[in-house]
């Protein structure tokens, strides 16, 4: 195994050394930004990776289960290496910020929950960051002064964030669980109206004809920030 998996090799010592810093870092180049979420899940991230003792490859041999699709989970995907596109980044839509990260192995797993109250707690250690956010990210009326002033103190939140202990931020469970199969590979077919390729398990039949389900006006599942909704293309 000697050169593969080289990339991971900074991020695999970080873990190991607790660069809880290091690894902020190499998340804000995926997330844009620095902010509370990320430092949260670098944490539970990290603290997972060292429990679980296994460097990852990107081949499911770790399985990330998250329950949100919010900025905790970019620190989840980096310092995991459980990403969207390797398939070992399972997505529960359940709405809580909490991820259970599980060995195939054996299926020793620990689930990571945030407090439901951290989010008052940090509002009340940073008076003057629940005003902006509210104007900047909720209302979407920031001027761009505002905007930069909230990176500002975002970042300097998310490395405070870092320092406070893990417990006082997420309760902690180690568990086994039965880990999601393997992804499968499925073949790929080529729709009659649109020409494009689609995985097989994706395509919609009418009559004789072979579709994807955009042609063929049928509903399909769309995660977006308010979760995963069945919809039609022109909705
Ligand atoms: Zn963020
Ligand atoms: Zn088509």
């Amino acid at each position: 195994m000697h050169e593969f998996g080289h990339a991971r090799q900074a991020i695999e010592a970080m873990i190991r050394s607790g660069d809880l810093m290091g690894l902020l870092r190499q998340t804000e180049a995926l997330h844009g930004h620095l902010c509370p979420g990320v430092a949260l899940g670098v944490k539970a991230g990290q603290y997972a990776m060292q429990h679980l003792d296994r460097e990852h490859y990107g081949m499911e041999d770790i399985v990330a289960i998250v329950e949100c699709n919010n900025c905790f989970t970019d620190g989840i995907q980096v310092v995991t290496g459980c990403t969207f596109g390797n398939n070992a980044l399972i997505f529960k839509d359940l709405g809580k910020t909490a991820v259970t990260v599980a060995r195939r192995e054996d299926g020793a797993a620990v689930r990571l929950v945030v407090h439901p109250d951290f989010r008052e707690r940090m509002f009340a250690r940073y008076p003057a960051a629940g005003p902006l956010f509210e104007k900047v990210v909720e209302r979407r009326e920031g001027s761009p002064e505002d905007e930069h002033r909230l990176q500002h103190l975002w970042a300097a939140m998310s490395r405070r964030e870092l320092e406070v202990p893990l417990a006082e931020q997420m309760a902690i469970q180690t568990l086994t669980i039965n880990l999601p199969a393997y992804a499968r590979i499925y073949p790929t077919l080529i729709c009659q109206s649109c020409g494009e390729g689609v995985m097989e398990p994706r395509v919609a039949r009418q009559g004789n004809k072979t579709l994807c389900l955009t042609c063929a006006r049928q509903e399909y599942y769309l995660l977006t920030g308010q979760g995963i909704s069945l919809v039609k293309e022109d909705d």
